[in-house]
């Protein structure tokens, strides 16, 4: 597989999620609080080169791959996803500039479950905020995932990324994720469009 190709089958794996964390969704009825951003604003959001290829080539489709891999490479974007658009002071509220082709990291977020290796129970991946705020519809949920509402499962996910390329796999913070994918992607045009001229 080309980089592209690699791409492309990220994407495919993220329209699988896709379908099934929406209807997980429809039947659990405990989305996002509007307009929250607070996951988005950690710099600590462990991501890999791999789940961000798709952003990459669109990036480079819309000509700016090059200009904020550099932005990136300065370190200008003080570690909070470079995609982020913060709405508020304190940068807790606020959306994500590409919402279409975010990694895989923010499609698990809040909509899969991972399982406890001691009691083998499955436990609901979600931020503090919605566990603060909504305690009982956690509890709830936390109840039905362990019953009968189907969940997408967050390691066979990455475990799927992994069978696609393990060595891009690899998390780093999410700035130096979209960065390495970036470079690899404007490697890739770079020597396709070598490849045309001679
Ligand atoms: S890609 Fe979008 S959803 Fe993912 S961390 Fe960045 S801003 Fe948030």
């Amino acid at each position: 597989m080309n980089l592209f190709e690699k791409a492309q089958a990220v994407e495919g794996l993220f329209v699988k999620l896709e379908e099934q964390s929406k209807q997980f969704h429809k039947e659990a009825g405990m989305g996002c609080i509007s307009g929250c951003g607070f996951c988005c604003s950690n710099p600590e959001v462990p991501a890999s080169t791999l789940e961000f290829l798709p952003l990459a080539f669109d990036l480079y489709e819309k000509g700016i791959a090059e200009e904020l891999a550099a932005q990136l490479a300065e370190g200008n974007s003080k570690g909070i996803c470079v995609v982020y658009r913060a709405q508020s002071t304190d940068l807790s509220k606020g959306f994500c500039g590409n919402y279409a082709k975010r990694g895989m990291i923010c499609r698990v977020f809040g909509a899969s479950a991972r399982k406890n290796n001691k009691t083998n129970l499955k436990e609901l991946i979600t931020c503090k905020l919605l566990k603060a705020e909504r305690p009982d519809a956690f509890q709830n949920l936390t109840v039905r995932i362990n019953a009968d509402l189907d969940i997408p499962l967050a390691p066979a996910y990455y475990t799927q990324l992994k069978d696609i390329d393990e060595a891009l796999s690899e998390l780093h913070p999410v700035n130096k994720a979209i960065l390495l994918a970036l470079e690899l992607v404007l490697r890739f045009h770079y020597y396709e469009t070598e490849g045309t001229l001679s």
